[in-house]
């Protein structure tokens, strides 16, 4: 053995899936949504922050075996469930070769049964949509799909670094439909460098011609440690002003509106009785599990979070253990101001009472006081039955109020 090898840094220790506390063992009958993370994508898209992995089609069985390992123990602990709603997300589901997707529904189904199920999502690129992929997912009970679009021009797509062409959305959304999957969400992104009100209003109208049922409409964030914002940095990107991009959050709204869709949250768009299930449960903070590597996972005020990396996530399993790396019981006033944030983000709005009243609200005074200050300046609004909600004006700086929320709520 040489003697001048350096000992390579080992990863730290993963806590045993033994030590969930007590309070989770046996509330599987309580969850009301499940989140299954597939990681793979074709390639990686230059903004992209979610653990998401190009390539390593050798490691899809592997996976799979790990989700499978993970589904059984988790299962275990919590003893039976039976969401309302499932939402497999990623990565590009919609990647895995057919036999892989079969062989996920089917263990969706052993270890989750659908009895009390309303709405099961796949997220979808539109370049790996097909006939036998569709015919699958119908069959197992998917009948939502949400297609990545982001944009319908090539020249905003390849800013972006998305490997799929306009022309792919609506074929993938007509596949859909002929399987019996009629449910369509479409994702957009606005404020993408290079783009114009004229662009974007082209956008909007190519995802209307295509008649979706939901629209996501996000401004383009420049996350941390993404190529995107190390170009930024590098003075390589001309990024979209501010007020431009609050023209282009007005013309979304706008036209969607015109077009018959509901905002019911800050960047999403349904026609009536089409909001999100899945969403909705995460938004009114409700209890959630959630399968598969860097997944997090969300009951009776403990949030956990499994681990982002392909390799240690199939190594724990593989040995017996849940690859946990964070486990957090929140304190009665961060769950709150947590909720109030979320619910917030809701047309619906919260119900001021129900924060003020519950223990645990950290400053009653101080927060009813942000409320107050927020709606006389005229970015909240009092809706019917006393519940406070962002007005068009408020969602347009509605992380400062968020901020000022939290903080009267939860005053750590
Ligand atoms: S397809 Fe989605 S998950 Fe995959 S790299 Fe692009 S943005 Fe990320």
């Amino acid at each position: 053995m040489p003697t001048n090898s350096i000992p390579l840094p080992t990863a730290p220790p993963m806590p045993d899936y033994k030590a969930m506390p007590k309070i989770l063992c046996g509330r599987g009958g309580s969850v009301q949504a499940l989140y299954i993370h597939i990681p793979f994508c074709t390639c990686k898209c230059d903004y992209c922050d979610f653990y998401s992995l190009a390539g390593h089609a050798d490691q899809y069985g592997r996976y799979l075996d790990a989700l499978e390992r993970q589904m059984r123990l988790e299962t275990e602990v919590f003893g039976p469930i039976a969401p309302e709603t499932v939402f497999i997300g990623g990565g590009t589901p919609t990647l895995l070769p057919p036999d892989d997707l079969q062989r996920l529904m089917a263990a969706i189904h052993q270890f989750c049964p659908q009895t009390r199920l309303t709405e099961f999502t796949v997220e979808s690129n539109p370049n790996t949509f097909d006939t036998a992929r569709a015919a699958i997912l119908a069959d197992a009970g998917v009948n939502r799909i949400s297609f990545g679009a982001q944009s319908f021009q090539p020249a905003e797509l390849n800013a972006l670094q998305r490997d799929h062409d306009p022309h792919s959305v609506g074929r993938a959304m007509q596949i859909a439909r002929a399987a019996g999957i009629n449910n369509l969400n479409i994702d957009l992104i606005y404020a993408i460098p290079g783009q114009t009100l004229g662009s974007l209003d082209e956008n909007l109208d190519a995802a209307l011609a295509l008649a979706p049922e939901h629209l996501s409409c996000y401004g383009l964030m420049y996350e941390p440690n993404t190529p995107m914002t190390a170009r930024l940095r590098r003075g390589q990107i001309d990024p979209v002003s501010e007020e431009l991009e609050l023209q282009m959050m007005e013309l979304v709204s706008r036209r969607l509106r015109s077009a018959g869709f509901d905002r019911y949250e800050i960047s999403n768009w349904a026609k009536p009785g089409r909001a999100c299930r899945h969403n909705l449960h995460y938004w009114n903070a409700g209890d959630h599990l959630a399968w598969g590597v860097s997944a997090s996972g969300h009951h009776s005020g403990v949030r956990w979070k499994y681990v982002s990396s392909l390799h240690r996530y199939c190594d724990a399993l593989e040995s017996g253990r849940l690859p946990m790396v964070e486990l957090e019981q929140l304190s009665p006033a961060r769950r709150q101001a947590e909720a109030a944030v979320l619910q917030l983000r809701l047309a619906g709005g919260i119900d001021p009472r129900a924060f003020q009243e519950q223990p645990g609200a950290a400053n009653a005074d101080k927060f009813s006081e942000v409320i107050q200050k927020y709606r006389l300046s005229g970015l909240l609004t009092s809706r019917p039955g006393g519940a406070i909600a962002l007005t068009d004006a408020g969602v347009a700086v509605s992380d400062t109020i968020f901020g000022d929320v939290f903080a009267a709520l939860d005053g750590d």
